[in-house]
């Protein structure tokens, strides 16, 4: 077992760390760190993630295996299309004021189904009965946000649904916005290629770490 290694502490070295991972999960040679049993016991007691995972719930885009991460690492909050409601906020603003987090990452993928239906009803289908229709509603502004800018190409509305929902965590968290102007967060939106496993950003605020 390596030796352990200090966790990351500034949002440049956690993006590091991320990315570090992300590799090891492209390349099949996952490390698992931080999944055994002394290290489970070891954080029993408190719990200093090094990044939140705001990250749709599709069930491939599992956070702390694509990240190569384990027990303690990952802050994560998801719903489907990585919605911004109230809810998410709030557990945005808990980690990072109360755990210290020095990292929030939005996490999307491509064949979003969120943005999948969404983008049905921007065609003209019917809004989702129950509280699906909210979801779709919550992404529909990004559908918006591409066409005003003669995007249309499944990948680049991804990359702009990421670009959005990074947008509207700063925007609609005073408490986050502030933690950035400190230097002690930062929000980076990357995407996620199902096939490929790989992790790419599209999105940062600020624009360099
Ligand atoms: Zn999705």
């Amino acid at each position: 077992m390596p030796a352990p290694t200090r966790p990351p502490e500034t949002p440049a070295e956690a993006v590091a760390e991320l990315q570090a991972g992300n590799e090891r999960f492209v390349s099949g040679s996952p490390r698992h760190p931080n999944q055994d049993a002394g290290h489970r016991a070891a954080v029993a007691g408190e719990q200093h993630p090094f990044a939140v995972i705001v990250g749709c719930s599709d069930s491939r885009l599992a956070a702390e295996i694509i990240f190569d991460r384990g027990l303690g690492d990952l802050f994560v909050v998801r719903t489907a299309g990585h919605t911004t409601g109230p809810e998410v906020l709030g557990s945005v603003e808990y980690a990072v004021t109360v755990l210290h987090t020095p990292l929030v990452v939005v996490l999307g993928h491509d064949s979003c189904g969120a943005v999948a239906a969404a983008g049905a009803v921007a065609a003209g289908g019917l809004r989702p009965a129950g509280h699906l229709g909210a979801v779709v509603d919550a992404v529909l502004p990004s559908l918006r946000h591409a066409a005003a800018q003669g995007i249309g190409d499944p990948e680049g509305i991804i990359d702009v649904h990421i670009a959005q929902t990074v947008n509207e965590l700063v925007g609609n968290s005073a408490v986050l916005a502030a933690e950035i102007a400190a230097g002690r967060c930062a929000v980076v939106g990357m995407s996620y290629q199902l096939n490929a496993g790989r992790v790419r950003t599209v999105a940062s605020v600020p624009r360099s770490l």
